[in-house]
């Protein structure tokens, strides 16, 4: 299928760039991929979808490859959106969604993103990735490259969550542990890139991981017919997965699929330990201040200086949403009270939308009847290492003391 990509746009100054070459950023801030979206409106209709297989690649007009380009793929499945009654009553809404992304391969919603951004580094003749990680983005583009026969190099801070550091040794990457911060890891990749020769994959720096993103957007979309629910709380580390949902529900405007013309409101929610995003917005800035000493256990979201932060400003902004710090301590207990409420399998960064609801509905900030979906972005069981799990020891050689059981 040919790709319905136009070009690639500086999101800084809007400078036109081909993309039929590998491009990385432009004046140092992350580019967009624009497609002509006159020439989709004419070759897609809504109802092109209804037979298309339920993965990320049904909606294939608006990526830049199709499961025609012999993609790599792990299964990017439609992830479901579950009604949380119980936890909206809780806070006094009636309409409140988990959009559950934990299905996902690599058991979180970066493959969406690496993915796209492996994919299209082998169709330009990359044989090398590397990538800075806080987490899941290392252990997704390790199973990607793996798939893809490529060497992937990882660096993480030496703090993050064990089964993050498992699951690249587990797809053969090469791994290492950084005695510093996100921003050392990325430093060490983007120095690499003269010396050992690889492609650096780190957050926005290539146009691509966006557009995997998009689909969350999409997919949203369309699970709620063609009409934009009215509230997304969006745990926000890097951006891009906010940025890239504000991006789909602009391009499906200007599709006109949209009933109304409607999009929803843009939360982003950070922890009071490390909340650059949020000091911008309260500041009225457009860019963040880099944060000394970020601290959280959401490790996603640890993120003190995002290079996409403008874009993730710009889309809360048109979007009439806000940006909300929520108090660290408050994390471990609202992933607990989710997870027994609800059933659902939350990850940390997850846990803070669900506190940063509670403090949008007592403000009054969330209407009742309002349709509100939270992004639980990662598998809880990814975070073994955040809570001391106890246990009280069932000795089988002596008779059991059923009170023990019983408390
Ligand atoms: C990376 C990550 C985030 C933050 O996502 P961005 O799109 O980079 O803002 C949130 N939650 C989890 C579990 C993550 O791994």
């Amino acid at each position: 299928m040919p790709s319905f990509v136009s070009n690639l746009e500086s999101a800084i100054d809007g400078t036109v760039l081909s993309a039929d070459k590998i491009q990385t950023l432009h004046k140092d801030r992350p580019l967009w991929v624009r497609y002509d979206l006159d020439k989709i409106k004419r070759s897609l209709q809504i109802d092109n979808l209804k037979n298309r297989p339920h993965n990320i690649w049904r909606y294939k007009e608006l990526l830049p490859l199709s499961p025609e380009d012999s993609v790599i793929s792990l299964g990017e499945v439609v992830t479901p959106i579950i009604s949380c009654e119980k936890l909206g009553k809780k806070y006094g809404l009636d309409k409140l969604y988990i959009k559950d992304e934990s299905s996902l391969p690599t058991g979180s919603f970066k493959s969406r993103g690496l993915v796209m951004a492996v994919n299209m580094a082998k169709k330009f003749g990359v044989k090398t990735v590397a990538i800075p990680t806080a987490g899941n983005a290392g252990g997704a583009m390790a199973a990607y490259a793996a798939r893809a026969g490529m060497d992937a190099y990882v660096f993480m801070p030496e703090d993050t969550p064990l089964i993050n550091k498992f699951e690249c040794k587990v797809f053969g990457a090469k791994a290492f542990l950084i005695n510093g911060l996100i921003g050392d890891c990325g430093k060490i990749v983007r120095d690499g890139k003269d010396n050992i020769g690889w492609f650096d994959m780190s957050t926005l720096k290539e146009p691509y991981r966006i557009e995997g993103k998009k689909t969350m957007g999409l997919e949203l979309a369309e699970q709620f017919n063609w009409r934009s629910p009215d509230v997304i709380l969006y745990p926000t580390g890097g951006g891009t997965g906010l940025i890239g949902m504000w991006k789909a529900f602009n391009e499906l405007d200007q599709l006109g699929w949209l009933k109304d013309g409607k999009r929803p409101r843009m939360v982003a929610v950070q922890s009071d330990g490390c909340c650059p995003i949020v000091r911008a917005f309260d500041a009225g800035e457009r860019f963040a201040e880099p944060v000394e000493n970020p601290y959280t256990i959401a490790s996603g979201i640890r993120v003190p200086s995002a290079i996409g932060d403008f874009m993730i400003l710009d889309a809360v902004r048109e979007s009439g949403g806000k940006a909300i710090a929520v108090p660290e301590e408050k994390i471990i207990d609202y992933m607990e009270l989710t997870a027994k409420t609800e059933g659902i399998s939350i990850c940390p960064e997850t846990a803070a939308c669900v506190v940063a609801l509670e403090m949008l509905s007592n403000e009054g900030w969330l209407q009742a009847d309002e349709e509100i979906v939270i992004f639980n972005t990662a598998a809880a069981q990814k975070y073994p290492d955040i809570t001391e799990i106890k246990f009280t020891m069932i000795d089988i050689g002596s008779p059991i003391d059923w009170d023990i059981i019983r408390r």
